[in-house]
């Protein structure tokens, strides 16, 4: 709408993507589980980054969107399914899941996904491999490479701190499916100071504003998530100045 009546546009296009088990919700506690620092492979089998990438979750999705078909495997064993119904989460995920969070639903959900086919169960590493359908000898491998890393305490690969190594030995074993999702869009209309739509001469355009995500400014081609409540916080603060400018405009000011 604001471009049908000239408006300009800066930074259009970025969307802020976050890591979620496909089908799923970010509460619920399969994408909560899949969302942790643990083993995960693309549809090569393979590794692909240090995991400990999930400890920013914009950085996780974006890792996650540049895989193969955007599809990755978060693989768990018996005993981490375990830990972390008991122990709780190793790392947090926004509000969602936090940190130590006890994800009390992980089994009945993964029992769940699991009949409705949006999840893999295997009581061997090469049934998984092959229920999910990647080259199960590069998948065993895979995993025979990382649980010797975990052994060693030391990740000869992707040097991921040996606080999320754990190994993935005790059957029965899982795979969720993780997707690349879209938390929000960031930007894309140019404003200036007032929050006022401007033209391509930098011109405000009376009458027009944008604020909130929808104004350009605030972030570039990334979100990034060095100051939380960035994005919520200039919502409000753009929202009030505008309507500031609104009233002195309206008053002749
Ligand atoms: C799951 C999630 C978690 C987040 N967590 C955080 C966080 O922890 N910290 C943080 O800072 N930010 C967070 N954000 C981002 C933050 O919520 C957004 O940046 C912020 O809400 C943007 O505000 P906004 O007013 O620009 O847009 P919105 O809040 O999306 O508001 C836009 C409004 O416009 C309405 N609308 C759309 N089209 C029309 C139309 N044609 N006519 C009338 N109304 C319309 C919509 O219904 C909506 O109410 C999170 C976002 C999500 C989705």
């Amino acid at each position: 709408m604001a471009l049908e009546v000239g408006a300009d546009t800066e930074n259009l296009g970025p969307v802020m993507i976050i890591p979620c088990a496909r089908t799923k919700t970010l509460t619920s506690h399969v994408s909560g589980a899949g969302s942790q620092p643990v083993l995960w492979v693309n549809k090569t089998g393979r590794r692909f980054a240090s995991e400990e990438v999930a400890m920013s979750f914009a950085d996780a999705g974006n890792t996650i969107a540049k895989q193969p078909e955007g599809a990755v495997y978060a693989i768990i064993d018996a005993d981490t399914v375990r830990h972390l119904m008991e122990e709780g989460s190793d790392i947090g995920l926004g509000d969602f899941i936090e940190y130590h969070m006890k994800l009390t639903r992980l089994q009945a959900e993964l029992d769940q996904d699991v009949a409705e086919g949006v999840a893999w169960k295997g009581d061997t590493i090469e049934a998984l491999g092959k229920a999910i359908g990647l080259d199960s000898a590069v998948f065993a491998a895979t995993v025979d490479e990382y649980n010797d890393a975990c052994d060693k305490s030391y990740d000869p690969m992707f040097f991921k701190p040996a606080k999320f190594l754990r190994p993935v030995r005790k059957g029965p074993f899982y795979a969720i499916n993780m997707a690349p999702s879209v938390l929000v869009s960031d930007g894309g209309i140019r404003v200036n100071g007032n929050l006022q739509v401007t033209d391509k001469d930098y011109q405000p355009i009376p009458g027009l504003y944008a604020v909130g995500n929808e104004a350009s400014g605030l972030y570039g081609d990334t979100y990034n998530l060095d100051v939380p409540g960035t994005a919520n916080g200039f919502a409000h603060a753009s929202g009030r100045v505008a309507a500031r400018h609104v009233i002195k405009t309206l008053k002749g000011e």
